[in-house]
């Protein structure tokens, strides 16, 4: 879906959009559990400049860090976007990004891409780890099995890592 600049003129332009189940987040750790809904005003900022404000609603599922279970992540953001056209860059120009770019996008052919807002938007809603709960006892590396759900032999095994810090310093000797 786009946005379409040639109609927007002075007055704003409002578009509400509510995806289906099939919109494609391109990340194949991701799985879409309720289809995105946008709600977003459009209008010229300074020169060919457009700024867009909305809300978007969605959620998720992603793998926990440890334990590798999918866990639901509710996303419900505001949004506050700039867009440029993408012929005021010229191809050789290197700008390091800083989070302030985020809000600035690029658009081109008169249209601003409202999938990949709301692409963007859903990724950077997420925590920056992810964890079914933040006591997750992850799986145990030499079995496999999700410690939440059980136990293993391995574990009485397991050496401290105090005593393995030593262990190592002593074989180096
Ligand atoms: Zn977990
Ligand atoms: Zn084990």
């Amino acid at each position: 879906m786009y946005i379409d600049l040639t109609q927007l003129e002075d007055e704003e332009l409002r578009v509400e959009h509510r995806y289906d189940e099939r919109f494609d987040l391109q990340d194949p750790d991701l799985r879409l559990k309720m289809a995105p809904k946008v709600q977003l005003v459009a209008r010229w900022a300074a020169g060919r400049d457009v700024r867009v404000r909305g809300r978007l609603k969605a959620a998720v599922e992603v793998p926990c860090d440890r334990c590798l279970s999918y866990f639901l992540v509710p996303i419900d953001v505001e949004f506050d976007l700039f867009y440029a056209p993408i012929e005021t860059l010229t191809p050789e120009e290197d700008v390091p990004l800083t989070p302030k770019d985020l809000a600035y996008g690029f658009y081109r052919d008169e249209k601003i891409d409202v999938d990949g807002l709301v692409r963007e938007q859903i990724f950077l809603a997420l925590p920056f780890r992810w964890l079914c709960a933040p006591s997750c006892r992850g799986l145990c590396p030499q079995c496999g099995i999700d410690l939440n759900k059980g136990t293993c032999s391995c574990a009485e095994e397991r050496v401290a890592p105090y005593w393995s810090a030593l262990r190592d310093l002593k074989r180096s000797m």
